[in-house]
């Protein structure tokens, strides 16, 4: 009888074993070499255009502050300038004075158009912090291989990219099939309301259905997951929704030396303590998705393990459970960010205030995630209402499919951008916002991806210090375009 059962667990273990074997061993479909293609741009030429964008003060300060509209319109008349073919060609509209709308005529009318997406605005410098740039961020410095300034990689990198791309195609006599839109809007770095959403407005009032659009918020990398040398292209399918929360204590106030047991600032330190030990569930389909699409290119065992995460899941997300960036790509994340009570060191306060804010998973609302925080918190001393002073909330976008048209069309142009060298398309999910949620009336193929190889280490200069593109990643920018749009 023993016997009998110690050779059933050894069959069991032995079919594991080699289903793990096989998982392992067969390679995803995804990582074949691209095809060159027969198109250089002239690098000097795409430098100093990047150098003189860069001087352009294009930058968004907020909503309640004033649009640098002079620097907007001066960056208008240099893309004229500087893209004679392209404002020769294309119909170019101003939208809401300082947006832009070109339209590319295709030769194929009936097929949908495509949507290229890019920002004309900036993020402002940290005031105190410009000494701590190698080259001035607004100077248009050539050095080191790099072009230096604010606005290189986001999202200049785009509006240079497209329209040099598209300038070369119409010197040589090229012309897509189906109908392109650039649309670049001029405050993205402030939530788009005044760009993006009105040229995707103006857009759907003329009946537009695209067939897909792509947008900044991925980008080329490596180093990024331990022992993965290959470079990676990750695009994002999906990005998370945002919502920020008002919570509000009442108490009655008075005078300190008489107190409550629980003060209206006891009462919600209490809530948001609650919120933090509560963390909102975890998806790991996201994380699995881009795990699984780098695995081949592992190690022998991470690649064991990521080859077969319908057994060693629990395992990677234990390994996982602080690692902050991984943590943000599985749940809702709750950060509490303004807290405001009490005026005096003797008085009791009455309300104390504080706002938490939460960037939302595909599959829940600002709605959802507002019922969950009432439930966990649990205190009907407490309200929870949607801050209305900030930008308003907006839910997460849906999941783009990972195959298709759009999907098959970015992807191919990656690789032979790419070729000799071989690049791994990783799909993941982007934990911060674009311009794109403003285009979801327009196509439900969205594609987060910039084609612009930036190595682990400079990812933090995006709205950071020191920012600056590399020439040949410059180079490979315009590549990919012009490999892009020469296939619709
Ligand atoms: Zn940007």
């Amino acid at each position: 009888m023993k016997t009998k059962w110690v050779k059933g667990l050894l069959a069991i273990l032995v079919v594991l074993i080699a289903i793990i074997l096989i998982r392992t061993f067969s390679p995803t479909a995804s990582d074949a070499t691209g095809n060159g293609f027969d198109f250089a741009p002239d690098e000097a030429r795409v430098t100093g255009l990047m150098s003189d964008a860069v001087k352009y003060k294009t930058i968004s300060f907020g909503r309640d502050k004033p649009t640098s509209s002079k620097q907007l319109i001066a960056f208008h008349q240099f893309l004229a300038d500087k893209f004679p073919l392209v404002h020769r060609s294309l119909k170019r509209e101003v939208v809401n004075k300082y947006s832009l709308l070109y339209t590319w005529q295709g030769s194929a009318p009936q097929e949908k158009p495509v949507l290229l997406l890019g920002h004309l605005d900036v993020v402002p410098v940290i005031p105190g912090t410009e000494a701590d740039w190698k080259q001035p961020p607004y100077a248009g410095v050539v050095a080191d291989g790099y072009i230096w300034g604010r606005g290189t990689l986001d999202n200049k990198v785009n509006i240079i990219g497209i329209l040099e791309a598209a300038e070369n195609m119409l010197g040589a006599g090229v012309q897509p099939q189906r109908t392109i839109y650039f649309a670049f809007g001029h405050d993205e770095e402030q939530g788009g309301i005044d760009g993006a959403l009105e040229i995707s407005k103006l857009l759907e009032s003329r009946g537009v259905e695209a067939e897909f659009l792509i947008d900044e918020g991925g980008l080329v990398t490596s180093g990024v997951v331990p022992g993965v040398d290959v470079p990676l292209a990750i695009i994002a399918p999906a990005e998370k929704g945002i919502v920020t929360l008002e919570l509000k204590a009442r108490g009655a106030g008075g005078h300190s030396s008489v107190p409550p047991k629980q003060s209206s600032i006891g009462i919600l330190a209490a809530a948001i303590a609650s919120l933090e030990a509560n963390q909102f569930p975890r998806d790991f389909s996201h994380t699995q998705q881009f795990l699984e699409s780098v695995a081949d290119e592992m190690g022998l065992v991470n690649r064991m393990v990521m080859k077969n995460l319908w057994l060693f899941k629990p395992v990677v997300m234990a390994s996982l459970a602080n690692d902050a960036q991984a943590q943000a790509g599985m749940r809702t994340t709750t950060a509490a960010t303004v807290i405001a009570g009490g005026i005096k060191a003797n008085v009791l306060p009455i309300d104390a205030t504080a706002k938490v804010n939460f960037r939302i998973l595909p599959g829940e609302t600002p709605d959802t995630v507002r019922q969950r925080v009432i439930d966990v918190i649990d205190d009907t001393r407490v309200s929870v209402d949607f801050d209305i002073s900030g930008q308003r909330g907006m839910g997460p976008s849906p999941v783009s499919p990972t195959e298709g048209y759009g999907w098959e069309k970015i992807t191919s142009a990656i690789r032979d951008t790419a070729a000799p060298q071989r690049i791994v398309i990783t799909p993941r999910l982007l934990v911060a916002a674009t311009d794109t949620r403003h285009y979801r009336n327009l196509t439900s193929n969205h594609y987060r991806f910039t084609y612009m190889a930036l190595p682990v280490g400079d990812l933090g200069t995006i709205h950071g210090t020191n920012e600056r593109i590399g020439v040949k990643t410059l180079n490979d920018t315009v590549r990919f375009y012009h490999r892009l749009m020469s296939g619709l």
